[in-house]
């Protein structure tokens, strides 16, 4: 079959790779002049199928509107004249209450599970290298009220099948003798043994290359301007390449994984896609030759950060703002990331060099992606939505899309949209 994939951040690219595995011909689109550039450029680096909390969750609302309304916080809000952000707003209050959290948590587990093997085999098939690291994810608290709450989460969630070790201060240094700056302070963590990191832009560039030599042709400069629709399917794909030309592009299927833009672009032909735009920041670090800096996924439970160790450098990322697309890089925000890693890991990390990011996590309400077949156009498959856990749900997300457009039902528990036929 002939399909085309729209976009190529690490959504489009594992979509095409998969999708071409399957034997079928893959061309993708992408508006930029090479992969990943966008929200899967300098993510945190996580791994992360067992610590994966939804964003809306009990606590959440108690927090919420202090945050909502501050400049200084990990979540910021501004608001805007405009109806999605409101309505995306209402609905990820709706999916704040205990059950609903449950339901998504235990979703996200099972495709974060399922994503992670699916990224084990194509590492033992391919060899494919990417700064990675097998050394668990530990979450650290400094702050016993949050730590027993995060324990007593882990011992109920035990019985769902999510492995989250509750540490005392001992163990946490013993996984990570670089957190040793926070020997007095340091209250214990939650490990989860078998999360993985690495670097999410260089294993799309290399899955590209791969994908490349399989076969699947990429078409950089390519804006796709508009999708051409009949009464029940999709006819073509209009892009404008760089120089002015434009095109039409026609193929049996379509496969839509746009990040933050795909709900703009849907919405042009009818179909209401709940992703909106939420912007990160984070901060690459070189290490300083011969110091002790951290070797594995970390999140600062209190701060609300993530780094991780990838080849000679760490990554530090936070804060969500819901502004908007705007993807402007505010400086003070990622100093507030160098100011946390130097007092996490002192004379360790090279800040002269420091390189800051921003990039729009396509969000949606309740943080499961929208993954399968669209019920109006028959020939149009969604794969978009990824929100804080695109790197960690790739491989899954798109094993599940090159099963779902031959007909098959993947062999993941979670609320695939569509039909599957
Ligand atoms: C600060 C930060 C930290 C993060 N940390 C983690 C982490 O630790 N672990 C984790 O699992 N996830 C993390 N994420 C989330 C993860 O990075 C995203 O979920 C993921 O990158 C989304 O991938 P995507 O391919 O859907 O989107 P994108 O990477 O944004 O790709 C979309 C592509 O579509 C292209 N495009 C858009 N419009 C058009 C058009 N009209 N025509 C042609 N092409 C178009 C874009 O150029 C882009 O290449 C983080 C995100 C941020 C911002």
């Amino acid at each position: 079959m002939d399909v085309i994939v729209l976009g190529a951040g690490i959504i489009g690219v594992t979509t095409a790779w998969y999708l071409r595995g399957k034997g079928h011909n893959v061309r993708v689109l992408e508006r930029r002049e090479q992969v990943g550039l966008d929200a899967s450029f300098a993510s945190a680096g996580h791994v992360s199928a067992h610590l994966a909390d939804p964003w809306a969750n009990p606590t959440t609302l108690n927090t919420l509107f202090t945050w909502l309304f501050s400049n200084d916080t990990p979540l910021v809000f501004r608001p805007k004249a405009d109806i999605h952000q409101w309505s995306w707003l209402f609905k990820f209050l709706r999916e704040c209450p205990a059950n609903r959290y449950n339901s998504n948590l235990i979703n996200l587990a099972n495709l974060g599970v399922y994503s992670r093997t699916a990224l084990q085999s194509l590492r033992a098939q391919t060899g494919i290298g990417y700064d990675e690291a097998q050394r668990g994810i530990l979450q650290f608290f400094t702050d016993e009220t949050k730590l027993q709450g995060a324990a007593a989460a882990a011992r109920r969630l035990a019985g769902s099948g999510l492995r989250r070790e509750v540490f005392d201060a001992e163990q946490c240094l013993e996984v990570e003798p670089a957190l040793h700056s926070l020997r007095d302070t340091l209250k214990g963590g939650i490990y989860s043994r078998y999360d993985e990191t690495g670097d999410a832009f260089k294993f799309t560039q290399r899955l590209t290359e791969l994908a490349c030599e399989a076969g699947v042709q990429f078409d950089y400069g390519s804006t796709v301007q508009r999708i051409q629709v009949g009464r029940d399917t999709i006819q073509a794909i209009d892009i404008q390449r760089a120089n002015g030309q434009t095109e039409s592009c026609k193929a049996d299927q379509y496969v839509l994984c746009l990040g933050a833009e795909s709900a703009p672009m849907a919405r042009k032909i009818g179909i209401n896609l709940d992703i909106y735009p939420v912007k990160g920041y984070s901060v690459s670090l070189p290490v300083r030759e011969g110091a002790q800096a951290l070797t594995m996924g970390l999140t600062d439970a209190v701060q609300r950060m993530a780094f991780s160790r990838l080849g000679n450098r760490v990554r530090g990322a936070a804060i969500a703002e819901i502004t908007g697309y705007d993807r402007t890089v505010d400086a003070q925000r990622c100093q507030k990331i160098v100011a946390n890693a130097q007092r996490l890991f002192p004379d360790a990390l090279d800040i002269e060099h420091a390189d800051y990011w921003a990039g729009l996590r396509p969000m949606s309400p309740s943080n499961l992606p929208s993954i399968g077949r669209n019920d109006r156009y028959h020939n149009l498959l969604i794969n978009a939505g990824h929100g804080t856990m695109g790197w960690t749900q790739s491989c899954g997300s798109a094993l599940a899309i090159s099963d779902i457009i031959d007909g098959r039902r993947p062999d993941c528990e979670f609320p695939f949209i569509g039909e599957i036929r």
